[in-house]
């Protein structure tokens, strides 16, 4: 699950990790009567406004902005919230920004100067322990410094019995060029980082800039956290954090059903049993010149209910032109399963407007097959994968 930045911060918060401070607004007025309290709390008087949405690059698409009063608090408020927001990192349409961080400004001038860190902690997938990726770069695009300048990225990896050593958190701060002050305070933040990490569930927190502030205090300043959905259970204050307005529509109606359902870019629907035969289903679809619109495993029971189920949620997607239903009846029978096809089609009836090709392989595959042949529908059938993706690509010419 992806969290706001805002929700992001408030857990780092809780477990001790310094913060850029901030107040949540939706309207222009909330924003004015938010950034008044932020002053009161802080003593800020010039306000960093920053959209939620769940994607990066904010700042470079006019999603973050300086306001240096309470009027500019408000006039800004007002072209942020409502906007489409575009970042590099967004679709092309962008994202609608329905709520706005107004934060305090953290980059002052003092004594020394400001300077931007990279952070994160994931998984090594590799090495099966957790890891803070850490860089000088910070404030840009990390895919940059990998490709541009791989020697400014350092990785610190933790192992899982002893947990983040005190040395380690030295050697980040050490490698960050830092002293004093600043050294302190920065073995204090990974130290505080990493056990949020770990309490929270988290499967990735990045933290892009961390803040080196003039007067030589450490802060995140942004803060994109993704909780690991399997431990949720154990974390059920964060279920309210879930914004599903960030999410794809059809794909939180297709969880409802408790479909397995990932929108795709291209034409030809996919209903599938297992998510091992619906990757290579859309393997074969590509080389055979295709596009697959999704990817959708229907489970273990491709009964009547669920497969008319799977086809409603493939034909909100209005770029499918053909359905390829490729369902291998190992437990489950291929008759079975064919059966269910036919009756959820006669079900539809209208409502199914593109062609209909079906390979079932597997217990029966015989008996499926007449059976769809057999059923006066509109659908075609084969046996072979192959065959299968050729029917398709003729359907589509
Ligand atoms: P992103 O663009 O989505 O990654 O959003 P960030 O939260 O990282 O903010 C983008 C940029 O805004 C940062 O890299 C900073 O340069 C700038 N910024 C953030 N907070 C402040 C602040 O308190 N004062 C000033 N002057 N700039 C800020
Ligand atoms: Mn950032």
């Amino acid at each position: 699950m992806n969290l706001h930045e805002y929700q992001g911060k408030n857990i780092l918060n809780q477990f001790g990790v310094k913060i850029q401070r901030g107040r949540v607004a939706s309207s222009a007025e909330e924003a004015v009567s938010e950034a008044k309290k932020l002053n009161t709390e802080t003593g800020t008087e010039w306000y960093v406004l920053k959209a939620q949405v769940h994607a990066g690059g904010r700042g470079k698409g006019g999603g973050v902005k300086l306001a240096k009063s309470l009027d500019e608090v408000r006039s800004i408020a007002n072209q942020i919230i409502g906007m489409q927001l575009i970042t590099p990192q967004t679709s092309a349409e962008g994202k609608t920004v329905n709520q706005i961080l107004i934060a305090e400004d953290v980059y002052y001038p003092g004594p020394n100067d400001t300077e931007e860190f990279y952070m994160s902690i994931l998984l090594n997938r590799a090495s099966g322990r957790n890891m803070i990726m850490y860089s000088t770069e910070g404030g840009m695009d990390i895919e940059t410094v990998a490709d541009q300048t791989p020697d400014l990225i350092f990785t610190e990896e933790i192992d899982p019995a002893t947990g983040l050593l005190p040395f380690q958190a030295r050697r980040v701060a050490f490698n960050l060029g830092l002293s004093g002050a600043a050294f302190k305070d920065m073995t204090k933040f990974v130290f505080a980082l990493y056990t949020a990490y770990v309490k929270s569930d988290a499967s990735l927190f990045e933290i892009n800039p961390v803040l080196k502030t003039s007067d030589d205090k450490i802060m995140a300043v942004d803060a994109k956290v993704t909780i690991d959905d399997n431990a949720l259970f154990r974390h059920k204050d964060y279920l309210e954090l879930r914004d599903i307005r960030e999410e794809n529509p059809i794909e939180v109606e297709a969880g409802y059903l408790g479909l397995n359902y990932v929108d795709l870019d291209g034409n030809v629907g996919c209903m599938v049993n297992g998510a091992g035969l619906a990757m290579a289903t859309m393997d074969l679809i590509k080389q055979a010149g295709g596009d697959p619109a999704n990817f959708l495993d229907v489970g273990g029971t491709a009964d009547a209910a669920r497969v008319e189920a799977a086809f409603r949620i493939i034909l909100k997607d209005p770029s499918v032109k053909a359905i390829l239903i490729n369902i291998f009846g190992g437990i489950v029978r291929c008759d079975r399963v064919a059966q269910g096809i036919v009756d959820a089609y006669k079900n539809m009836g209208d409502e199914i407007n593109v062609p209909i090709i079906v390979r079932l392989q597997g217990t029966n595959a015989d008996i499926a097959k007449k059976l769809i042949d057999s059923s006066g529908l509109d659908v075609q059938s084969a046996i072979e994968f192959q065959e299968a993706a050729d029917k398709v690509q003729d359907v589509l010419s």
